[in-house]
């Protein structure tokens, strides 16, 4: 039986691929970081399923025991601190668990596990201020915030650590991605949970930042499949990971909105607090590479994405939640 250690596994990504992996027969070890209020929402299902370990990315030696307790063949390094807005006010702490974290990381796999694959969850908020458009593997990076440069550290730490020792380090750099089990704080979820609000007549205004950002939002689901398949490979290597589709706030806002019959327009205000001080305006990711080599090809749109994400909430607040979705197969 194959053992994989997910960092992150409380998180969205983390969730869906630990659901993918056990569908696979992995034994699955979850790194989770103490917390007066640890929040295993999103993996409530899968609980008894998975071995739960406490580590931190910020305590060298708990990584270390982990990787001890875990044997695993493959590590996923999911963990972060992921919300671009909030790197603007904690921007040391960012550094030290989405960079150099990184780097303890990968120094446990090589000092515990050298022959272990290791994924990478590395971020198109590398490209920031975009060099080109689409954006690939050869792109230029320019990040715009202290989250994107500390997802620069770790891709390059990634990429280090496979020229320097011949360690199998993956680096999916993934276009952003969510789902109903995204965190409240990003735009999607925000979104889709305020339409849900204003359509149960719970709230009647939703404030956001920048209408104009464009994104490239793919399904967490999908993109969970690209990094098992990067790390099932013969060779390590760096894949973009998109769905080739670029959309605005406002698309977004009009999209969500539409599903319940209201016109965003009434309902959405902007407001200065959630302008970001220096902004992504474009992104747009080409994943040919990751479908020619990994044979990966997203299955929800954006339009789907939505309505789930949509349908999800209200189902949420009604109180009745949906079931989670089926294991993979
Ligand atoms: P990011 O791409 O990792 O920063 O993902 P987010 O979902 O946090 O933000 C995506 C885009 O939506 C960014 O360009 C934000 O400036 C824009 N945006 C506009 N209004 C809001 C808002 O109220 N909250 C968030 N999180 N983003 C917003």
């Amino acid at each position: 039986m194959k053992r994989a250690l997910i960092t992150g596994v409380t998180g969205q990504d983390g969730s869906y691929l630990a659901e993918l992996l056990l569908d696979k027969d992995y034994r699955v070890y979850g790194l989770v970081r103490r917390s007066s209020t640890v929040n295993f929402e999103r993996i409530a299902h899968i609980q008894d399923r998975i071995e739960i370990l406490s580590g931190d990315l910020l305590d060298q030696n708990s990584l270390l025991y982990a990787l001890r307790e875990a044997q695993p063949q493959e590590v996923y390094n999911l963990a972060a601190q992921s919300f671009v807005q909030t790197s603007w006010t904690q921007p040391v702490l960012t550094g030290d668990v989405t960079a150099l974290g990184v780097t303890r990381m990968l120094e446990a796999v090589r000092a515990f596990n050298p022959e272990a694959r290791f994924y990478q969850a590395s971020s198109s908020e590398m490209y920031g201020k975009v060099q080109a458009v689409p954006q690939n593997e050869d792109t230029p990076f320019y990040p715009r915030s202290p989250y994107g440069v500390a997802k620069l550290y770790g891709h390059w730490a990634t990429v280090n650590y496979r020229e320097s020792y011949g360690m199998f380090t993956a680096s999916g750099i993934l276009f952003n991605h969510e789902s109903p089990r995204r965190g409240l704080e990003f735009v999607t979820r925000k979104v889709t949970d305020g339409v849900a609000r204003i359509k149960l007549g719970l709230q009647r205004e939703l404030r956001l930042g920048n209408l104009g950002a464009q994104r490239d939002w793919g399904y967490a689901g999908d993109y969970v499949r690209a990094m098992w398949l990067m790390l099932q490979q013969d060779a390590p290597d760096d894949y973009v990971v998109a769905t080739g589709h670029t959309y605005s706030v406002r698309d977004l806002v009009d999209s969500a909105f539409r599903r319940v019959g209201f016109d965003w327009q009434e309902h959405v205000l902007q407001d200065p607090r959630f302008m970001r001080p220096a902004e992504v305006d474009l992104l747009v990711g080409d994943a040919a590479k990751a479908r020619t080599e990994l044979g990966w090809t997203p299955e929800v749109e954006f339009e789907e994405l939505v309505g789930m994400m949509v349908d999800a909430d209200l189902a949420r607040l009604r109180g009745h939640p949906l079931p989670p979705p089926a294991l993979f197969g």
